[in-house]
């Protein structure tokens, strides 16, 4: 059977950022690897008058990178067609449906289309509803559309934009990006929970002492200043991917591995979050934004950020999960801007066991009779791959134990050619696979848990700045698990 998949891809904002660092990018490897063949083919529309040959120069530029063979860029990018196109003008929408049908008629499409939404979500409305009113969508193929985050900025924002989508298409066509879904260490996630009997058996209250999800980066806020002023990264980073993490470690077994199915328990694991109260907000959840540091400018310094901004660059939690499985193991968390180094990990902290019988032999100087807490850590990135402490004999006369470890790295060979998040997601999405997309339900549940704490934060002001560069935040972000008689695995 071939894998040559059909498609007209509509993206607007083709012109942008997104559509030239990842999306052109994501496209040209599919057509490499034979899913994108003969029968398919790109409108780029915004509101530049390019022409497509311009066009095809953006494109072809956009896959510098890859060092590819210039005659299949060439072939490629001839399947790319320019629209200039104000999303608000009624009139422009005529003209991209007779270029859609007749690009359909040639290519052989038949009638199926995705369109790509890499525009500020405040356009998504208008389109939406103007390719109904227009008709562009088609009645004899599928019609898919695929937004970027943000998807609103709270419960309200987000559910007045999912009621503009939702009037031109059904939640089964609506495919939200959450690009860590398409990381191929969280799609791991359910491999191993799931794949293994050690771990499904331990995967729980009984056995495990608290769980840590650290999605740390090394830059500052760069050039996405304006947006990221109004945001924070309780809202850039906590409310999506953190608690997408937090969704796949945390749900019960999927009665099948489909998206129906994975859907139901992310739900449920995210109905259980325990929403907490104004006074547990601050006990609970820690905010920071970063100082200055030698030549590091402090936050509210950088190009375009307001010089009394009160937005959060970092942030720390304890997540509790109120359900039979987790009641009483925290999930903490923490991401932030200008840390001490860029990688995402979740480390899953084992309880000791509950009798240490090893602790009456103190000969072995160069030891610990203290049992360490096993731990499995799944690397994200950059590094790819699994940890496990573990606590083993000591090489030598007597009976002491001490922590080993033992590691397996994806082969570095495998990971380079491993596709990337965008190729994954747009793949999955032209075989009309929404398990590695966020679902409305999820969203609103997240939305609903990170309120309450922004809600907060905006009622009090904060004492920023209060950490240096470099360093993994606040201090408060320690003393939040020492209360607990825990600490961050990871330490700087
Ligand atoms: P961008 O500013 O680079 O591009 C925006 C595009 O929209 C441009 O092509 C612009 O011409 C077009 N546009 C703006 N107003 C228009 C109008 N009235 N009519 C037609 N076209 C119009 O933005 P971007 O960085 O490419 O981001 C696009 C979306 O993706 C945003 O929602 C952003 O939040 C999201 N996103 C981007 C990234 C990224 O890495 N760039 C990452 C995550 C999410």
């Amino acid at each position: 059977m071939s894998k040559e998949k059909i498609a007209l891809f509509t993206i607007f904002g083709g012109t942008g950022d997104l559509a030239q660092r990842k999306l052109y990018p994501s496209l040209f490897k599919l057509y490499q690897k034979g899913y994108l063949q003969d029968h398919f083919a790109v409108i780029g529309t915004a509101r530049r008058p390019w022409t497509d040959e311009h066009y095809h120069e953006i494109i072809t530029d956009s896959l510098a990178s890859l060092d590819a063979d210039a005659e299949k860029v060439k072939a490629f990018a001839s399947h790319f067609y320019y629209q200039s196109h104000d999303v608000t003008d009624a009139q422009h929408y005529v003209t991209l449906k007779r270029l859609s049908e007749t690009l359909d008629a040639q290519y052989g499409l038949q009638g199926n289309r995705i369109f790509y939404l890499a525009m500020a979500p405040n356009f998504f409305g208008t389109i939406a509803q103007h390719l109904k009113s227009e008709n562009i969508l088609t009645n004899n193929g599928f019609n898919r559309v695929i937004i970027e985050k943000p998807f609103g900025h709270d419960f309200e924002s987000a559910k007045v934009l999912n009621d503009e989508l939702t009037a031109t298409f059904d939640e089964n066509q609506v495919y939200r990006i959450d690009h860590y879904l398409g990381k191929e260490m969280i799609q791991n996630i359910s491999a191993i929970r799931f794949g293994n009997n050690i771990w499904e058996f331990l995967w729980n209250n009984r056995y495990i002492s608290n769980v840590q999800i650290t999605l740390s980066e090394k830059l500052g806020v760069e050039e996405r200043a304006v947006y990221y002023d109004n945001s924070g990264a309780l809202r850039d980073m906590v409310q999506n991917h953190i608690l997408q993490i937090l969704s796949l470690l945390t749900m019960d077994q999927p009665v099948e591995f489909t998206e129906n199915d994975i859907n139901i328990e992310k739900v449920k694991a995210l109905r259980s979050l325990r929403p907490y109260t104004p006074a547990e907000v601050a006990d609970n959840f820690v905010r920071g934004q970063y100082a200055a540091d030698g030549d590091i400018k402090d936050y509210r310094s950088e190009d375009k950020i307001s010089p009394d901004s009160n937005t959060d660059t970092f942030v720390a939690g304890k997540v509790m999960i109120d359900n039979f499985r987790w009641s009483g193991v925290p999930f903490y968390v923490r991401t932030g801007k200008r840390l001490a180094d860029k990688f995402t990990r979740i480390d899953v902290v084992f309880k000791r066991p509950i009798v240490n019988i090893f602790n009456h032999d103190n000969n072995a100087s160069d030891s610990t009779n203290e049992l360490a807490p096993n731990v499995l850590t799944i690397n994200v990135e950059p590094t790819e791959g699994f940890e496990l402490r573990m606590n083993a004999k000591c090489v030598g006369q007597g009976f002491a134990t001490t922590p080993i470890q033992l590691d397996y790295d994806h082969d570095s060979e495998a990971t380079a050619n491993s596709p990337e998040a965008y190729e994954r997601l747009l793949h999955d999405a032209l075989n009309g696979d929404a398990t590695n997309f966020t679902h409305w339900q999820e969203v609103a549940y997240s939305w609903k848990f990170v309120d309450v704490i922004q809600k907060y934060w905006d009622e009090h002001t904060p004492d920023f700045p209060n950490y240096r560069p470099g360093t993994m935040g606040p201090a408060a972000s320690d003393e939040l698990l020492k209360r607990d008689g825990n600490e961050w695995v990871y330490k700087e």
